[in-house]
């Protein structure tokens, strides 16, 4: 029976990923230290006689040296994430991000475990050459613009991986996450469909930032916990970057039309400049669109929901938690 390690398990993505592992019949530990997870997210794994949580930081160095001692294999998507938290808590995300992926590598290296590591689209930046490939180079902005250090925090986790790869052996695959949504994500690190989501169901102007022409691609949750999957499972995986997400790509008005039309909601679009929703710093990004036949040529990877059925789905999750 596998034992698998999920660092950021209580998170939006990691809760979803215990739950289908545990039905698949691994053995599932979590840590978490709910920073941006919540135990709530665990709620149908707790019974489970095969799970186990930490409720702790992954820089709990000997705890983290437990863990890893026991699991077969190790998804390490524990990180500081979401424009919002990004901007509010810099040296956080900062130093969770290097430092916490540092750890994690360091001990799945001593003991050859299988290691997939979360990276995000957020690396490849302001580059305008769509779609976005493995390959590519990575354009971010200033210093003085606080949003790049994520892509460069996790653009050093890259490199660190990579190295522990060549270096040591370590078998590991860097996944680029692309707009990860679904049920569960919350609106509050700043994640654009909760946010829609629920100014509609209020029935709130829904707040467009910038003129709305941005586009984002979006997948599901289940799509991008089932290509995690599919990749920690591949050998040929090993030692490699990968794209993952959906390539349907929409810009950020007909996102708010989309899900007032779905959520039959009376709110109407409020156009924000981006210097007053974030501060006149900050920078956005004007298109995002996974390139997916990296993925595709190695894992059996087809997208199962599209940004209708999404809208739809966290329409439905959110009215049963406002139920
Ligand atoms: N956005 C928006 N209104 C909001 C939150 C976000 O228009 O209330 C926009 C944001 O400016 C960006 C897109 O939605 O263009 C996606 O934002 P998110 O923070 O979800 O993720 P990002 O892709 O920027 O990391």
């Amino acid at each position: 029976m596998t034992h698998t390690l999920i660092t950021g398990g209580a998170g939006f993505i990691g809760s979803h990923l215990a739950e289908q592992l545990l039905d698949a019949g691994h053995t599932v530990t979590v840590i978490d230290d709910l920073s941006t997870g919540a135990i709530e997210n665990l709620d149908a794994c707790r019974a489970n006689p095969r799970f186990h949580y930490h409720i702790d930081t992954i820089m709990h160095y000997s705890l983290m040296a437990e863990l890893v001692d026991r699991a077969d294999e190790i998804y390490h998507l524990a990180a500081a994430v979401g424009v919002r938290l990004i901007l509010d808590k810099p040296i956080h995300t900062i130093s969770t991000n290097i430092r916490g992926s540092e750890i994690a590598l360091e001990l799945a290296a001593r003991k050859g475990r299988r290691v997939i590591i979360a990276s995000t689209s957020e690396v490849y930046g302001k580059g305008s050459k769509i779609p976005f490939g493995e390959e590519d180079d990575l354009v971010l902005g200033a210093t003085s613009r606080p949003r790049w250090s994520y892509a460069c925090s996790k653009a050093i986790d890259e490199f660190l991986a990579l190295a522990y790869h060549r270096e040591h052996d370590l078998p590991v695959v860097v996944v680029r996450l692309f707009n990860t949504v679904g049920p569960r994500q919350t609106g509050r690190y700043g994640m654009v469909i909760p946010r829609f989501v629920q100014q509609a169901l209020a029935g709130e102007p829904i707040t467009v930032y910038g003129d709305g022409t941005q586009t984002r691609s979006f997948g599901h949750v289940l799509d991008v916990v089932k290509a995690l999957r599919g990749l920690m499972n591949e050998p040929a995986a090993v030692g490699r970057v990968f794209n993952v997400g959906n390539d349907g790509e929409i810009s950020m008005a007909d996102l708010a039309r989309l899900i007032v039309k779905k959520a039959q909601s009376t709110s109407e679009l409020r156009f924000i400049p981006f210097e007053e929703a974030y501060d006149e710093n900050f920078e956005d990004l004007q298109r995002r669109v996974p390139d997916l036949s990296r993925i595709r040529a190695i894992i059996d990877y087809h997208p199962r929901f599209g940004i209708e059925e999404i809208v739809e789905q966290v329409i439905a999750y959110q009215r049963g938690l406002n139920a």
